[in-house]
């Protein structure tokens, strides 16, 4: 089985230009999508982590089978205003437009060693901003997770000095 017979690509979406990566057919399909979340728990399984961290909204359809599968606290990054509690924010790029993550001050504890996730890793902005938000807590990004990436954007290169995997890339 192949994960990428599990991904659409869906063209001019959401906007002219944009190959959109589908993942819908794998949420649809529960051994694939169960094959996903082993295979990145398998690949992290050495390795000491306290928590994993996800932007909304399609990072969190792999990050809470991910947490429950390691057994780890699983901490929400949001868009602005979602969150009721104090929050830390960072501002970043997307490949199509701008865009703003918050995460409760509290939702990570100085020290503690957070893998993030996300479904895609396109230009890096959403990630690069995720690890703004642990490490300004005092949290240690021990890893930067995706299910596809998106290799002619460079997302990478934003990402320099992390640890970045992806299932697949393109
Ligand atoms: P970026 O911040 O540019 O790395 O973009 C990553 C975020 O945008 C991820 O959360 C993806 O869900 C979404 N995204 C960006 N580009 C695409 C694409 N071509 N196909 C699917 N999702 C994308």
């Amino acid at each position: 089985m192949s994960l990428t017979d599990f991904i659409r690509d869906i063209p001019d979406f959401p906007k002219p230009g944009i190959m959109f990566k589908d993942i819908t057919p794998l949420l649809a399909n529960p051994a694939a999508f169960q094959d996903s979340v082993r295979q990145l728990a398998g690949h992290y399984a050495a390795t000491p982590i306290d928590a994993i961290a996800a932007a909304e909204a399609r990072g969190f359809l792999f990050a809470a089978p991910l947490a429950l599968e390691m057994k780890l606290p699983l901490v929400p990054l949001r868009k602005p205003g979602k969150l009721p509690h104090k929050t830390v924010s960072a501002k970043y790029d997307l490949e199509y437009g701008s865009a703003e993550l918050q995460m409760h001050e509290d939702g990570i504890i100085k020290g503690q060693r957070v893998l993030l996730l996300d479904d895609v890793l396109a230009t890096g902005g959403t990630m690069k901003a995720g690890c703004s938000l642990i490490e300004h807590v005092g949290g240690i990004v021990v890893g930067c997770a995706f299910l596809l990436e998106l290799s002619f954007l460079k997302g990478r290169e934003r990402l320099t000095g992390y640890d970045v995997f992806s299932l697949v890339t393109y």
